[in-house]
Formats: structure tokens, C-alpha cells, sequence
């Protein structure tokens, strides 16, 4: 027999449900979506990927653009590179930090850009994972203007995931959807090294 306690809980929920049914009655709307994962926390590249695995069940296409990163070693880039619905392109050099090259970075940043924006005037990719890309913009690598530019006016259809730390307050601004996560403990800080299937 159902005591007050879950009577009080089936009333709220039943409220609730009320609430949320009527929300989403309202979403009405069909569109290419800008999302933002920034943040100093784990877990938005692999939030990207996991946004790129969705398409492909769906039998949709996606194209992946990795700026920074060099390492073509990633569980990612092993598994999703070989799908047939994925164009996949690491485009980095590596953390500036390593390359300590300002003028070489730039010039990596540009050829990297010309690939995403090609992506981005094709209306054939569904979604299109621009990752670390906010690096580009608040180190000045790329015009952040002209960025924005092409962001705007890519396919209406077109889903686009933009990943990295500091993404700047017009990226922000612009985006449909915007993820800030946050660090709260890292394994990293307690010695432990990148993990594979965790961290790379
Ligand atoms: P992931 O690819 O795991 O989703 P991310 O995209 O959120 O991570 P990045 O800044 O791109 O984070 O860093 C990628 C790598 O650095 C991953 O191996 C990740 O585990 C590690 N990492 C991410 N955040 C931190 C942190 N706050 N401290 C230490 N290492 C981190
Ligand atoms: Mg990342």
C-alpha cells in the first residue's frame, strides 16, 4: 500500500512531467546547431566524439578537424577514421608549448583552417567536430572574425561541435549550445598517466 510519502512523489512528478511534456511540446524548431565545449575540465574532445558516433547511427556524415594535436595514436582517430561516413584530419603540430614556434603555428593554423572551412561550406557533412579550435582564436592564430564569419554561414542543416579551453565570449555568444566543464579533480595531478580508452 502506497504510504503518503509516495503519494506526495507521484503528485510531484506528475507536475513535472506536466512541465517538461509542455517544453518539449514547444521545441518545435529544425536547425544546424553550434555547440561549445570549453572549460579546464576532462571530457570535451571525447563529448565531440560521442556527438560524432550518434550521426553516424544514424547514417549521417561527419567530417573531424583535430588542430593542436599531432598524435595520430588515439583510440578516436583508430576507430572512427576507418567509417565510412567520417572524414577525420589531424592538423596540428603539437602543443605550442612543444613546437615553440610562433610563425610555424601560424602557418599550421591556416592550412588546418582551409580543410575546416571547406567542410564548412559543404553541405553533405551533417556534422562537423571543429576540435581545439578555440586555441587558434585567443592565441590570434587564425582572424577570429572571419572565423565567425564562416561559422554563420555555413548549411542551415549543418551541426557543429567546436571543443578547446578559453573559448572567447563571441564563439560564445554565437553558439546555440555552450558546455562549460569544469575541473574538479584530475588523475593526472595524482601521478597518473594518459590512459588509454580514457585519455587517448
Ligand atoms: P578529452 O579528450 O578526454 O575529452 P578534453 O578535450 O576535455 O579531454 P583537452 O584539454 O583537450 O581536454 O585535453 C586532452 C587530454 O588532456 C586528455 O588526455 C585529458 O584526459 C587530459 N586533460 C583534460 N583536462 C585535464 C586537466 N584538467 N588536467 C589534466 N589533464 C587533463
Ligand atoms: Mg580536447
Amino acid at each position: 500500500m502506497a504510504d503518503e510519502r509516495d503519494v506526495r512523489h507521484a503528485e510531484r512528478m506528475a507536475r513535472k512531467k506536466a512541465v517538461v511534456d509542455a517544453a518539449i511540446g514547444r521545441a518545435q524548431d529544425e536547425r544546424g546547431l553550434l555547440l561549445v565545449l570549453t572549460g579546464n575540465g576532462k571530457g570535451k574532445s571525447s563529448s565531440a566524439f560521442g556527438m560524432v558516433a550518434r550521426a553516424l547511427g544514424h547514417g549521417l556524415k561527419a567530417g573531424v578537424a583535430q588542430f593542436i594535436k599531432s598524435r595520430t595514436d588515439t583510440g578516436e582517430e583508430a576507430f572512427f577514421s576507418r567509417q565510412p561516413n567520417v572524414e577525420w584530419h589531424v592538423l596540428g603540430d603539437g602543443f605550442t608549448w612543444d613546437t615553440q614556434d610562433r610563425r610555424q603555428d601560424i602557418v599550421t593554423a591556416k592550412r588546418g583552417w582551409n580543410v575546416a572551412e571547406r567542410m564548412l561550406q559543404d553541405p553533405a557533412f551533417n556534422l562537423v567536430v571543429l576540435d581545439e579550435l578555440t586555441y587558434l582564436l585567443s592565441y590570434g592564430y587564425l582572424d577570429t572574425g572571419l572565423v565567425l564569419d564562416r561559422l554563420a554561414q555555413r548549411p542551415p542543416m549543418q551541426h557543429v561541435v567546436v571543443t578547446g579551453r578559453a573559448a572567447l565570449p563571441a564563439l560564445i555568444e554565437l553558439a546555440d549550445t555552450v558546455s562549460v566543464i569544469e575541473d574538479n579533480k584530475h588523475a593526472f595531478r595524482a601521478g597518473v598517466k594518459a590512459q588509454k580508452g580514457i585519455d587517448l
